[in-house]
């Protein structure tokens, strides 16, 4: 089978584009300051390109204000300046009187002067000042750059020769009409009329060369207003489709990188309500593969949701678990392969005995691990359970003196808070240190923390679970078990001894006189009285045997697995060490003595319950013999119905 190539799908890509265009792998401090640059450089180039496009216009305008509207207006003052020399030429053919036609004549040269002047401003370059010779009035004075355009000087050159003409022309009709003045009628006005209409086709020609001057320098002008609004629509394009283009841009930044930013956040609020309903499925993982922040905090979410799924089915397991010794075991395998502490020792505290002992590793039990001894003989010595704190030699060297390993080998107790009391303490142990990183041990004894909180709980309850089995079984007197007890386990007893086909011997003891111990010294001595006498038959027998207190001062004795006959001997025994107790009481001594009955299953009887009532009987015998006794039962003794 060939192996099918791993293939990246368009979507695949297209997501990939995205990830990287849209900074998801970013810090998201670095996104935002990477889109805000993005925005900036969309404004910078909108900017520029206005601020192009009205430099240019600004530079196109001032050289209109300062090259073209002067030279049109020059042209247009000088035609206006023509006509006006017209006005006086004609002036002069009219008036007849030598001063008028003198004061024309100078006006008509003045005007041609004037003109001349102008349109030489053009070529040269300086300030133009209009002054109108018929009213005297000045206009404002205005400069002119000068023209650089080769066609255009020569248009103003042909100008000016044309004025000169001009001016020569209205010499010659001056001087003729002054003659003709002078000479009478005689004299005439002959070819003088050809002259004007010589002056007046100079005159036209001259304007229309510089009405043609004009026209071109219009031409420019136009020119001019047709390349600004060409220029306006570009710019007008240009900004609108950079904007238009940054505006998707940022819309499309913008939806990418808010929905980075917020589909794990509801995610993880999704995850956080449903935690908090209860109804949350800590397999179901965020899905959010970015390396930014909010990745990093979906990875922790996920680890965190994995810590309690895992400390959830723990607690769940040990609280379904049989015996508090099996909750140790479980802890200590968690901390060593779970969480990889492989040197911890688990201590159970006994408040009542002030001792504690090693109940984790369980082969270690009795020996000294990383304490010294004394610690499990008194509790109290040991730091973290009588403070109730921690106690790290990592935050503080030496911090206890019953540590027993050398001092470079760190240590954290964490005591188990068991129903208010310190019940247990956990100590970790790094051997190695060079091994045990401190913000690694840290984390590792942190989680190790979240486990022996939720045993704490669990600890608790089984711990008052067995001290209720424990008192519901036991005589609160002597601490021996109850009638109950017996009741409830002889099924069991007795099924073992008939699967062994072993016997079991039954003792049935009553202190005698015990009444009179009880009158003449009080019920307290009758109760040390009856507390040493469980001690002392306690310690007559073997501790596979069952030593019950069945009434006020009856025990029965239950010799599991005994030899037919020793029976009698441990009972024999059990009187003795009555007999030579004496009970210190104040102001004297105490002295009692027992009578035993005993009997034997199945040996006797197949029924338990008879053969309880047959040592009871055979002691209703020794009682009656004279007490301070034992007496083996005998069929002959009982003389009622089988029971
Ligand atoms: P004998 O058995 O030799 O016939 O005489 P006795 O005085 O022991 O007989 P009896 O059974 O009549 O007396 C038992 C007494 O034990 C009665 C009761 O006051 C006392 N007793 C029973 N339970 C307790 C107890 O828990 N504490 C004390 N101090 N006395 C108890
Ligand atoms: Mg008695
Ligand atoms: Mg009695």
């Amino acid at each position: 089978m060939s192996q099918m190539p791993p293939k990246t799908s368009a979507k695949e890509l297209f997501r990939r584009i995205i990830n990287v265009i849209t900074f998801v792998d970013l810090p998201i401090r670095k996104k935002f300051v990477l889109f805000s640059f993005g925005a900036l450089f969309w404004l910078a180039i909108i900017s520029a390109i206005g601020l192009c496009t009205m430099f240019d216009m600004s530079a196109k305008s001032k050289q209109m204000v300062d090259n073209i509207w002067p030279q049109e207006k020059t042209a247009n003052i000088v035609i206006r300046k023509l006509r006006g020399a017209n006005i006086s030429v004609h002036n002069m053919f009219i008036l007849k009187d030598e001063k008028g036609i003198r004061a024309n004549y100078r006006r008509a040269k003045g005007t041609l002067d004037d003109s001349t002047s102008y349109l030489n401003a053009l070529l040269k370059g300086g300030q133009v000042i209009d002054y109108n010779r018929a009213t005297g009035q000045l206009s404002e004075p205005y400069l002119v750059t000068q023209v650089r355009d080769a066609d255009k000087r020569k248009e103003i050159e042909d100008a000016i020769s044309k004025i000169s003409n001009i001016g020569k022309l209205v010499d010659e009709i001056s001087g003729m009409r002054l003659n003709s003045i002078k000479g009478g009628a005689a004299a005439g006005n002959a070819g003088l009329e050809d002259k004007i209409t010589e002056y007046d086709l100079f005159t036209r020609d001259a304007v229309t060369v510089l009405n043609d001057y004009a026209i071109t320098v219009g031409k420019a002008w136009n020119k001019f207003t047709n390349t600004m609004r060409l220029w306006f629509n570009i710019a007008i394009v240009a900004i609108s489709f950079t904007f238009g283009f940054a505006a998707l841009l940022s819309i499309v930044f913008g939806v990418f990188i808010s929905r980075s930013l917020v589909r794990p956040i509801r995610a993880i609020i999704g995850q956080i309500k449903a935690l908090s309903a209860g109804d949350v499925d800590l397999s179901k993982k965020l899905d959010v593969a970015s390396k930014d922040e909010l990745g990093l905090l979906s990875r922790e979410f996920n680890k965190l949701m994995d810590t309690i799924g895992h400390v959830t089915s723990f607690k769940k397991v040990i609280e379904e678990d049989d015996s508090i010794e099996d909750i140790y075991m479980r802890l200590g395998r968690i901390f060593r392969e779970a969480l990889a502490l492989d040197s911890c020792v688990i201590y159970e505290v006994s408040n009542s005995k002030n001792t504690m002992k090693i109940v984790y590793p369980p082969e270690a039990e009795g020996t000294e691990l990383y304490c010294k001894r004394e610690t499990q003989l008194d509790c109290d010595l040991c730091r973290a359970k009588r403070t109730g704190h921690s106690v790290s030699s990592v935050e503080y060297p030496d911090i206890c003196k019953y540590y027993a390993e050398a001092s470079e080998a760190a240590h954290v107790c964490v005591p188990i808070i068991v129903g208010g009391n310190v019940g247990g303490v956990v100590q970790f142990v790094c051997d190695r240190p060079e091994l045990c990183q401190v913000n690694d041990l840290e984390k590792k004894i942190g989680r190790a923390r979240q486990y022996i909180t939720e045993a704490q709980p669990v600890l608790e309850a089984k711990r008052l679970m067995k001290t209720l089995k424990d008192s519901a079984f036991r005589d609160a007197l002597t601490g021996l078990y109850n009638r109950r007890f017996l009741e409830e386990s002889f099924e069991n007893l007795i099924a073992g001894v008939l699967r062994r086909g072993t016997t079991l011997g039954l003792l049935m003891c009553d202190l005698d006189f015990f009444k009179q111990t009880n009158d003449q010294y009080g019920h307290d001595v009758g109760d040390m009285v009856l507390k040493e006498t469980s001690n002392v038959i306690r310690k007559s027998v073997r501790s596979s045997d069952l030593v019950i207190r069945f009434g006020g001062e009856e025990f029965i004795v239950l010799l599991i697995d005994t030899k037919p006959d020793d029976s009698v001997m441990v009972a024999e025994k059990i009187r003795e060490s009555i007999e030579a107790t004496k009970v210190k009481i104040t102001g004297g001594l105490v002295q009692k003595t027992i009578s035993i009955g005993v009997s034997e299953f199945p040996v006797d009887t197949q029924n338990f319950w008879e053969a309880i009532k047959f040592a009871d009987v055979a002691l209703y015998k020794a009682k009656e013999r004279g007490r301070n006794k034992v007496l083996r039962f005998a069929i002959d003794m009982w003389v009622g119905e089988r029971y």
